[in-house]
């Protein structure tokens, strides 16, 4: 029997996605050269070019991979566009996104629920209203409850459910599934509203370990939690279904910043951690951490982070303490 080649998708997107996405890649080959890695070009600039962000060859090409590195895509507020990430995350079924906060003395699990919530995709635009529908189902809620309690179990934690049943009914049936489904498996769970949450995960963010919520929640909880260790470059996210993986930086395209060099890559090398832990990986993806703490800790740094080293110097950086590893 023939050993089959992992094959990694790698999809820049837009704005930074084409600086970090590269510095990421890299570190991927050092690790494994033997790994399969093919491109896959998507996003706002392709819908530019071509009037198409997302093909569905491309989807299908995608299908094919067992993992997928993501940059970031510009979604603009233009009626008629359809995100291609939130097309890619319903067409991949990736309905559990995973955003990992750790720092001195906490570790965080968000876990999003990713294909439905706010983010249904259901509107309606008229002339002086528009509507998005929020959806909240049975199959969706018990879904993303039961990964989060296979995470909390992982980490012997306590699973926190967010969310805001005291207005919409629609959290009423996320909160009451959550909650049933934790103490059918015998994890200790608590609920807080999500405003409250989000201000609690400030102030007493190693009360926190694995936290459940709906799709723009956690969207939002995971940018605010990303304050605790110093801003969006730093914090990575793996969207999983049962199929497919897509492993991206929680951060978006920040046109702001792009072409550069100044984006922190930091984000999407530990989006390739995850990316690897998944492919079965756990000591390449601690590598990678250890490299980045590494050069932190010679003080080089982007300029997120007070430092003045560029997004490219700061890969070469990773490189070097990957390669002077035992
Ligand atoms: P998008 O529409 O793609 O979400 P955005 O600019 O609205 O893009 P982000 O890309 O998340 O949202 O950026 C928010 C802010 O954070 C930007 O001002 C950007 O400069 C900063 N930022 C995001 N990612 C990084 C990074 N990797 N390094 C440094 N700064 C970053």
């Amino acid at each position: 029997m023939g050993i089959e080649m992992t094959r990694i998708a790698i999809v820049e997107g837009d704005g930074i996605g084409h600086e970090v996405i590269p510095v990421a890649k890299n570190v991927l080959e050092l690790l494994h050269p033997e790994y399969e890695y093919f491109s896959v070009d998507v996003g706002y600039h392709r819908w530019e070019q071509t009037g198409c962000p997302c093909a569905d060859r491309d989807i299908a090409e995608l299908k094919t991979a067992d993992a997928i590195l993501f940059g970031a895509i510009t979604t603009p507020p233009m009626k008629d566009y359809q995100s291609v990430v939130l097309r890619l995350r319903k067409s991949l079924d990736l309905y559990a996104n995973l955003r990992p906060v750790k720092g001195n003395g906490f570790d965080i699990m968000i876990v999003r629920e990713n294909t439905e919530g706010l983010y249904s995709g259901i509107e309606e635009i008229g002339p002086d209203r528009a509507t998005t529908l929020r959806v909240v189902t049975w199959r969706g809620t018990e879904r993303i409850v039961r990964s989060a309690i296979r995470i909390a179990r992982q980490r012997n934690g306590i699973l926190t459910v967010g969310h805001k049943a005291n207005v919409l009914k629609s959290d009423v049936l996320f909160r009451d599934i959550c909650l049933a489904e934790a103490q059918a498996a015998g994890v200790s769970c608590n609920e807080r509203f999500i405003d409250a949450l989000a201000l609690d995960i400030l102030q007493h963010p190693s009360s926190y370990d694995v936290v459940v919520t709906t799709n723009i929640f956690g969207d939002i909880l995971s940018d605010v939690a990303s304050y605790l260790v110093g801003g969006l470059g730093l914090v990575p996210s793996a969207n999983i279904g049962d199929r497919y993986a897509l492993f991206e930086p929680v951060h978006g395209s920040a046109p702001d910043i792009a072409g550069k060099n100044v984006a922190n890559p930091i984000a999407t090398l530990r989006s390739a951690g995850m990316l690897l832990a998944y492919c079965g990986d756990e000591k390449g993806s601690d590598c990678i951490e250890a490299a980045v703490q590494a050069v932190l800790a010679q003080g080089i740094r982007t300029r997120d982070l007070g430092g003045s080293a560029g997004t490219r110097e700061f890969g070469e950086a990773i490189i070097r303490a990957l390669l002077q590893r035992e």
